[in-house]
């Protein structure tokens, strides 16, 4: 798969907060013991008795203006083929400026010393595979691919359905979509 624009659109009426795809991260990108690279986060609603919960996976957004990438004072965090925003251990200092800039809390400094964080599974997806968390979900809530290509699922879905980002007003125009 090679793409203009990777992307991420999360179904939050399908998702049953099983956290599989929290799992399934870890165990890919060997993550230290009490670190995420994505997570869950619950909430209820509307009004009783018309309530409605939804259960958002998220992660690093990929931003295609990345505040992460232009506060990084040395290189290390840069934006990859198909706009995946990555970053280069060897070249992170650990600073934290990155984190600071980053409006979603999406990366964390990991034990070792640098910053990590959701890398849409690139290593994956360079193999023509899907990102480890969009296999494992069992209710097909994650799907991913390039929204360049019309014909692609993820840009499908986003004609067809109503869509929201996090924090629109953040200018970081970030890539994950959650239907609502
Ligand atoms: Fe939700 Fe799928 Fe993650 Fe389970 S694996 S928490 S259903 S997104
Ligand atoms: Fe950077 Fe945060 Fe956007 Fe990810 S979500 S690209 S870490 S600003
Ligand atoms: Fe983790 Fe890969 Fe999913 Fe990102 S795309 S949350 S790195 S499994």
């Amino acid at each position: 798969m090679s793409a203009g624009r990777y992307a991420m659109v999360v179904d939050t009426r399908l998702c049953v907060a099983c956290k599989a795809c929290v799992l399934a991260c870890k165990a890919e990108n060997n993550l230290a013991e009490g670190y995420c690279r994505d997570w869950l986060v619950e909430e209820v609603h509307g009004e009783f008795p018309k309530l409605r919960a939804e259960n958002r996976s998220e992660r690093c957004n990929h931003c295609s203006e990345a505040p992460c990438v232009d506060a990084c004072p040395t290189g290390a965090s840069h934006i990859a083929g198909g706009g995946v925003v990555l970053v280069t251990p060897d070249k992170c200092t650990g600073c934290k400026a990155c984190m600071a800039a980053c409006p979603y809390d999406a990366r964390y400094l990991t034990p070792e010393g640098f910053v990590d964080k959701c890398t849409f599974c690139l290593h994956r997806v360079q193999r023509g595979e899907q990102p480890a968390c969009v296999t494992v979900c069992p209710t097909r809530t994650l799907h991913f691919g390039d929204l360049d290509d019309p014909t692609s699922e993820v840009a499908r879905l986003l004609v067809d359905r109503k869509w929201k980002v996090n924090h629109p007003e953040s200018g970081a125009h970030p890539n994950v979509y959650f239907l609502v």
